[in-house]
């Protein structure tokens, strides 16, 4: 199908939530994609740092592959392989005890956000429910996560919105005066995101990891977008030298198939019982194939390479016209380029460059295992651009 009955197709049956980019893919390899137009495009994007490994991952492709051949969904009435074994593995990995599965990120700190609550009702009673979130923030489109996202052009349309639920600035001032004694838990983004590739202070996380942790205050980190080795460690908290509570991580995860999972460490591994959350596709035993290969290949060589691959970057955009700051960390990077960044995407595009934006940020979130060869290329195009 060409471009032109896809897009009308796409304009008459789909929901119009989204302004695309006029152009759709076909196939790939790596961080290089084709579109159905013929052109090849370098993809700075991931699918929203989804596509950990690129397209036509081989390995990853076998573990898809061998999962299909034996099943492809069992209910959570039964036990499933690849589910348990993606527990273990992120369980040895990250030091958290237990997790909880489902399809996305949203999902993922909806059900952070629950268990918090029900930590705390079930120590404290009623009357401890408040989520402290961060100015900036992005955490989902759930009615609850939509609400503690802490941006205030989401908060139109769909109130009122849950109760409980306050923003500081990213200071622990404020944070000092919002999480007062009524609050159960505080919902970080080590690097926010969607907000702008806003890399948190060290002084200011420490600082709040043990302000929440004198005043048994649990604190989450939402790792969806930062975790999976997309900072050059496999956790964005890990740079910080903290220890949360419960940990989120969604988009890369299954190297680009839909998962969720909500890491539970000591305080919160037993909050949650029979019946008390659920998901019908969660845990998904092809999604957790994915996964398992994922996960187990995000060793500590790939993530120096990661870090290698992210200071390589970051120098290169630091050298172009018109760039005024690179923010971020590994292949999670912000590029502020004094012209709209939509602009600047739209034109990236057009000379076949994928990047993605973040308010008024160029933000890159290319394959881990992009080449030299296709930063090269990417690279030279952003610079033709900005120029
Ligand atoms: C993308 C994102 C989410 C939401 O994930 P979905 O899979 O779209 O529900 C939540 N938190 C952060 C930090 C994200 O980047």
């Amino acid at each position: 199908m060409d471009l032109g009955t896809i897009e009308a197709l796409d304009r008459e049956y789909i929901a119009s939530t989204y302004g695309r980019y006029p152009v759709a893919f076909c196939g790939g390899k790596g961080a290089t994609l084709k579109g159905v137009d013929g052109r090849s495009y370098i993809d700075f994007g991931a699918g929203i740092a989804v596509n950990l490994f690129g397209a036509g991952d081989e390995s990853w492709r076998a573990a898809v592959d061998a999962q299909l051949d034996r099943i492809q969904h069992v209910s959570n009435y039964y036990y499933s392989e690849p589910t348990a074994r993606l527990a273990e593995l992120l369980c040895k990995k990250t030091g958290a005890k237990r997790a909880f599965f489902s399809n996305s990120g949203g999902e993922a700190n909806e059900c952070a956000l629950k268990t918090a609550r029900k930590y705390s009702y079930l120590k404290y009673g009623e009357g401890r429910s408040k989520i402290v979130s961060l100015k900036g923030s992005f955490h989902g489109r759930t009615l609850f996560t939509l609400t503690a996202t802490g941006q205030d052009e989401f908060h139109k349309y769909f109130g009122p919105f849950v109760p409980d639920v306050a923003y500081a600035a990213p200071v622990m001032a404020d944070v000092g005066r919002v999480a007062d004694g009524a609050t159960c838990a505080v919902i970080i983004e080590c690097v926010q995101g969607e907000g702008g590739v806003n890399v948190l202070g060290r002084e200011f996380v420490r600082a709040l990891a043990e302000f929440c942790a004198a005043r048994d205050i649990l604190l989450i980190c939402d790792e969806v977008q930062t975790g999976n080795g997309r900072t050059g460690k496999y956790f964005s908290y890990e740079h910080y030298g903290i220890a949360p509570d419960i940990v989120t991580t969604a988009k890369g995860l299954a190297g680009g198939l839909p998962i969720g999972a909500t890491l539970f460490f000591d305080k919160t591994k037993d909050v949650l019982k029979p019946g008390d959350h659920g998901s019908t596709f969660g845990g998904n035993p092809v999604s957790c194939a994915a996964a398992c290969n994922i996960v187990s290949r995000i060793t500590d060589e790939q993530m120096l390479e990661v870090q290698a691959k992210g200071e390589y970057l970051r120098a290169k955009l630091r050298g172009f016209d018109g760039v005024k700051e690179v923010t971020g960390l590994g292949l999670m990077l912000g590029v502020l380029c004094g012209r709209p960044a939509k602009e600047v995407a739209a034109a990236c595009l057009e000379r076949g460059l994928l990047v993605l934006t973040a308010h008024d940020k160029v933000r890159l979130l290319p394959p881990l295992n992009i080449t030299k060869l296709e930063m090269d290329e990417g690279l030279s195009v952003l610079k033709g651009v900005l120029k």
